[in-house]
């Protein structure tokens, strides 16, 4: 018998990368999508005849139950919610219902179908926000700074709180920024290597960026979501840190991709006054751009993956500087079809 695997949020980036591993293990794959009026297959267009779709949305019991019923899942990867920090301070409720009391939904929707299935929680470092320490572990103390990070705290405790109150095979990946070509262009480091690829296509003069001296660490999603699937194959439920134990701040993400389109870059100013200078040309190809600030900023993150390294025998296999490298080629390669036409 094959295994089923019920994944929310198919069609995002990890969504999309979860799929592809589950399928090539050999799962019968099933995704829950919301219904759009156009339809919108997004990250997973290329899987979408090897995948069940169920239409369904987190906010929704009954169609999570539906989901559970049709799917039979063995194993369910919650990876559907809002999950961009920025539009948290815009849609702090919606964020709220999606991102925290979706995943009590969800939780309820397994224990009323299928109680013994196994349950993974997208959980994520925005949950340290003003960090305790440093780097952050499995232990380190929470201190979320935005809507985004209050409701998947939440959804990181009512995970742990299900497994000890019932007994839920429950599992939490704290995960740190993990980006890839797929990822959404909202994100700093897809608007960095899409901005790169049309500065140096020529349809785009500059980037406008704000605050680059936030500090990630970025890891590549294909490598994050083997740690999802290994955390379900345990013996025990657990919470794990996902991570590269490395840490670069966003100038140096710029100033790495535009290198791989052979532009260096020089700095000049300070504050909302910084530019990038192309040092060939002396063009100013990235500036500040206040409306980028936010209203509490998450200043540095450095995650420690010692845990899941030991437990889980996972190893990352792309590094920052192959992360980097991968998006810059996949955005011009992109840009370059969309000029010709
Ligand atoms: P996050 O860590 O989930 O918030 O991921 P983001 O990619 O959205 O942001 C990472 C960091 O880049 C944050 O500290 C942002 O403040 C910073 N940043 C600087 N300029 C920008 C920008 O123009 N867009 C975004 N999204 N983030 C920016």
């Amino acid at each position: 018998m094959k295994k089923k695997a019920l994944i929310t949020g198919v069609n995002g980036q990890d969504g999309s990368y979860l799929a592809e591993l589950l399928l090539e293990k050999g799962y019968e794959v099933y995704g829950l999508m919301r219904r759009k009026s156009k339809v919108s297959y997004g990250n997973v267009e290329h899987l979408k005849n090897d995948i069940e779709f169920i239409y369904g949305d987190m906010t929704d019991l009954i169609s999570l139950i539906n989901a559970m019923k049709i799917s039979q899942a063995d194993e369910v990867y919650n990876l559907a919610a809002q999950s961009f920090v920025g539009t948290s301070w815009e849609q702090p409720l919606a964020t709220a219902e999606i991102d925290a009391l979706g995943v009590t939904n969800m939780l309820e929707a397994i224990r009323t179908v299928k109680p013994e299935a196994k349950f993974y929680q997208a959980s994520t470092s925005e949950m340290y926000g003003l960090v305790q320490e440093m780097p952050q572990t499995e232990d380190t103390p929470f201190y979320p700074r935005s809507p985004y990070g209050v409701a998947k705290l939440y959804g990181h405790w009512i995970t742990k709180n299900y497994r000890e109150s019932y007994q839920i095979f429950g599992c939490s990946g704290i995960l740190f920024n993990h980006e890839s070509e797929r990822r959404g262009k909202e994100f700093v480091t897809r608007k960095i290597t899409d901005a790169v690829a049309r500065i140096k296509l020529g349809v785009q003069d500059r980037l406008e960026l704000g605050n680059m001296d936030a500090k990630r660490d970025w890891g590549h999603a294909k490598d994050y979501v083997k740690a999802m699937w290994l955390m379900l194959q345990q013996d025990e439920a657990d919470d794990y840190v996902v991570a590269t134990g490395e840490t670069h701040k966003v100038r140096e993400f710029v100033e790495l991709a535009f290198k791989h389109v052979g532009i260096d870059i020089e700095w000049r100013g300070e504050g909302v006054e910084e530019e990038g200078i192309d040092k060939a040309t002396g063009k100013v190809v990235v500036a500040v751009n206040p409306k980028f600030f936010r209203p509490a900023e998450v200043d540095v993150l450095l995650g420690s993956p010692k845990k899941a390294e030991k437990k889980l025998n996972w190893e990352r296999e792309i590094s920052f500087e192959e992360l980097v490298k991968r998006m810059v080629k996949a955005d011009l390669k992109r840009v370059e079809k969309e000029v010709a036409f």
